[in-house]
């Protein structure tokens, strides 16, 4: 393939220009806008049209992604998304609305918002879901904006949110944004919360505990019970990241294990396609208590009528222009409804049964990073490799050789070396079978040749980036190219 950008292809002694010249007199630029508001001229390249044409197909075929290829990425839920939900989301009966519509031509897409939240209500057991925040970090801010209201509303001044050393980094800054001060409790070596340590952290000055179950390490937090008792005796709140609600769906509830608000990200459960920043939605989802702090409007019915209310009495207020994304609410409602009470308990037992193959198969292999079964995704320590001389991050970039994205890495930061991978239950045996054995052919290759891995990948455009210094300096302005 052809590496080069489209403005090293241009031929600027040609003139490719598709567009011609206005035949009309035009003022010129300089006569309308002061002169240092003005642009500089745009820097078009000149090519032909079949040329631009094969440019960008060729392009496109660089992309990775769900449809294409393996993508194990832990924590994300890159799951197969059904094309049934796109092809109902894309009715123009939902596409063309307004959100300033009047509520009388909308009672469809408002019947919608209602039907998913009375599902969503019976799979977590909770009493009422805002389906305003644009992903699971917002819910995380409206989840914890909501508790803070709650004891403010009583009077009470606390200040800390508990949350463990395996949280997901948005847990913390959550914590931050809403003003608390962050209290971390460490895990014991199997991956799971000390309970001692919490009943010492835990008192009359804390306002909630943030818990993703199952954890960052894939585990269930067994002694979720006594977590409950111990955060609910001095009158905090907890909280549960539901972004790993993949493992548990039809089997048991956030309100069984005593949870109070609780998010979902709906397009990692609930099948829309995500990643490189593309629509997401979280419901937050809160028990009886409460309801009335949750963003306006939440969408009720009177009278067999839908209609927008804005009146909850506490309400925290918005949290997002109008209603959310409403498309990725769509595609919810009908994944759910395809699948159905069974067919999402079998999505949650796949999924568990798969990470557990993959856990089985690989164990020898790699270090496991705890000796408990996995749920749906397992995290490996590639400590034995490392020893070696190849990290964690060199298998990651070995297995795109092999057409496999890489797991998410060094993460759980608690866990050295970390690979958390997630295969997901849309996964056949086949393909966890071909992972499995490319695994360990990596192994093998660390054994034989450990010097090569910082070469690999050799079949991308680009091979080594210094993540570093693309992270710390990002140079994002066009350039000519060789200027
Ligand atoms: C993905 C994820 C989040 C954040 O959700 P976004 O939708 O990406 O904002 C929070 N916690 C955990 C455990 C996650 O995996």
């Amino acid at each position: 393939m052809d590496k080069r950008l489209i403005f090293e292809k241009s031929d600027d002694s040609k003139d490719n220009k598709l567009v011609n010249p206005p035949d009309i007199p035009l003022n010129s630029p300089e006569s309308i806008i002061p002169k240092e508001l003005l642009r500089e001229d745009l820097p078009l390249p000149s090519l032909g049209e079949l040329d631009v044409v094969r440019h960008y197909t060729n392009l496109s075929k660089l992309n990775f992604s769900v449809d294409t290829n393996f993508y194990p990425l832990g924590s994300c839920t890159m799951k197969y998304n059904p094309k049934v939900n796109e092809d109902i989301a894309k009715l123009k009966t939902f596409t063309h609305l307004h959100p300033y519509q009047p509520e009388s031509y909308i009672q469809g897409a408002l019947k919608v918002i209602y039907e998913l939240e009375k599902l969503l209500c019976v799979l977590t057991g909770m009493a009422r879901f805002s389906f305003q925040p644009p992903a699971g970090a917002s819910g995380e801010f409206t989840g914890m904006m909501i508790i803070r209201a709650y004891h403010k509303l009583r009077k009470e001044k606390r200040y800390k949110v508990i949350i463990p050393d395996s949280s997901h980094g948005t847990n913390p800054a959550t914590a931050s944004m809403c003003g608390y001060k962050t209290v971390v409790v460490p895990s014991t070596k199997e991956g799971l919360v000390d309970i001692d340590n919490l009943r010492k952290l835990v008192d009359e000055e804390t306002s909630a505990m943030m818990l993703t179950n199952p954890n960052t390490l894939g585990l269930f937090e067994e002694r979720i019970l006594d977590i409950s008792e111990i955060v609910h005796s001095r009158g905090a709140l907890l909280y549960y990241d539901g972004a790993n609600f993949n493992a548990l769906l039809g089997i048991t509830k956030p309100s069984l294990m005593g949870f109070d608000v609780i998010h979902l990200n709906l397009h990692k459960t609930f099948s829309t396609p995500h990643g490189s920043g593309g629509p997401g939605s979280a419901g937050v989802g809160v028990k009886e208590e409460l309801k009335e702090f949750l963003p306006v409007p939440l969408v009720d019915i009177k009278n067999g009528r839908y209609y927008l209310n804005y009146k909850l009495k506490n309400s925290i207020g918005k949290v997002k222009s109008f209603y959310g994304n409403f498309n990725v609410l769509v595609k919810a409602y009908a994944y759910i409804l395809r699948l159905g009470e069974e067919g999402l308990k079998r999505v949650s037992k796949h999924s568990v049964l798969n990470a557990n193959y993959l856990r089985e198969k690989l164990k020898d292999t790699y270090k496991l990073a705890s000796p408990n079964r996995c749920m749906h995704e397992l995290v490996l320590s590639c400590i034995w490799q490392k020893e070696k001389g190849v990290k964690a991050g060199d298998i990651a970039k070995r297995l795109i050789d092999f057409g496999i994205h890489p797991p998410t890495m060094y993460f759980p930061l608690i866990v050295k070396e970390a690979l958390m991978i997630e295969p997901t239950e849309t996964e056949s045996k086949s393909t966890l079978d071909y992972f499995i054995q490319i695994m360990k052919q990596i192994n093998d290759e660390v054994n034989f040749s450990p010097e090569n891995f910082k070469n690999y990948p050799l079949t991308t455009p680009v091979r080594r980036v210094d993540e570093t210094y693309a992270a710390r300096f990002p140079d994002i302005r066009w350039k000519k190219a060789g200027v």
